[in-house]
């Protein structure tokens, strides 16, 4: 892309929270900006650096000087992966935001895919139709899947994929809460988005470490859902039957 493009150019941003991944995001960065180059829409690339303890923010840095479009937020210290994503969607330029996750799991390739949805659609989600994590993840997730689609009239079928697009504007409209990544595509509905999704690679980790475990993600998830139930109970609609000026 051109060095002439200007800031509020911008039509696309890529969201990606990172919490120590020095060994992956540079990668990670380099293939994004690859297959973002290839669409030929304006864009940038925004790594929000959740407090990492270790090189990641240097890495990001020295990425600077050869990926031009690269921007970065570093929190002062770990505050978790929603509160990272929404300083990414507030930090944004573009009217479209994709996000993806920094340790490579998601494919940048599955990106075009997505945005190829975006006319018709308010939110793109990914779902990782061959999941690349062990025996014990993917069958907790199922579990926490099955609850939560149950427990809120949802069919959302991989609430765990970050790999998604979305429009600013639905973003911008709800009050997030950490944990509650995971229940956006549910919230955005609440706002009137109109959500789809597709299936999209997935591969396994093979540097840095798993930021949840079993247990924690299971159980945090479980609170959040009561309180996303209670927010579908109490969401205010109402139709006007006349008006009188
Ligand atoms: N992450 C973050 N802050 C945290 C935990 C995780 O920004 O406190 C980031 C992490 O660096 C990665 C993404 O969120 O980019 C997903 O984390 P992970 O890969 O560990 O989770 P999983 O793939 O199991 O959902
Ligand atoms: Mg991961």
């Amino acid at each position: 892309m051109s060095p002439m493009v200007k800031d509020e150019d911008v039509e696309l941003s890529l969201v990606i929270p990172a919490y120590n991944e020095e060994q992956s995001i540079e990668t990670c960065v380099r293939e994004a900006d690859e297959v973002l180059a290839r669409i030929g829409r304006p864009y940038e690339i925004l790594v929000v650096d959740d407090g990492s303890t270790d090189g990641t923010f240097d890495r990001l840095r020295s990425l600077k000087k050869s990926v031009q479009r690269l921007r970065a937020v570093r929190f002062r210290e770990n505050r978790g992966q929603t509160t990272a994503m929404a300083a990414g969607f507030e930090h944004a330029r573009g009217e479209t935001i994709v996000t993806m996750d920094a340790d490579m799991q998601n494919d940048p390739a599955d990106i075009p895919l997505l945005l190829a949805r975006m006319d018709e659609w308010d939110v793109v989600c990914g779902v990782r139709t061959s999941r690349r994590d062990s025996f014990t993840r993917k069958a907790s997730s199922a579990i926490a899947n099955s609850v939560r689609n149950r427990l809120t009239h949802e069919n959302i079928r991989d609430v765990g994929c970050t790999l998604r697009a979305y429009r600013r504007r639905y973003l911008l409209r709800v009050k997030l809460f950490e944990g509650m990544h995971r229940f956006l595509p549910t919230l955005l509905k609440l706002e009137g988005a109109r959500v789809i999704e597709v299936p999209v690679n997935h591969r396994p980790r093979t540097k840095g470490a798993n930021k949840y475990g079993v247990a924690n993600r299971l159980f945090k998830g479980l609170r959040d859902l009561y309180a996303v139930r209670w927010m579908q109970s109490r969401y205010m609609r109402y139709e006007v039957k006349e008006e009188i000026e």
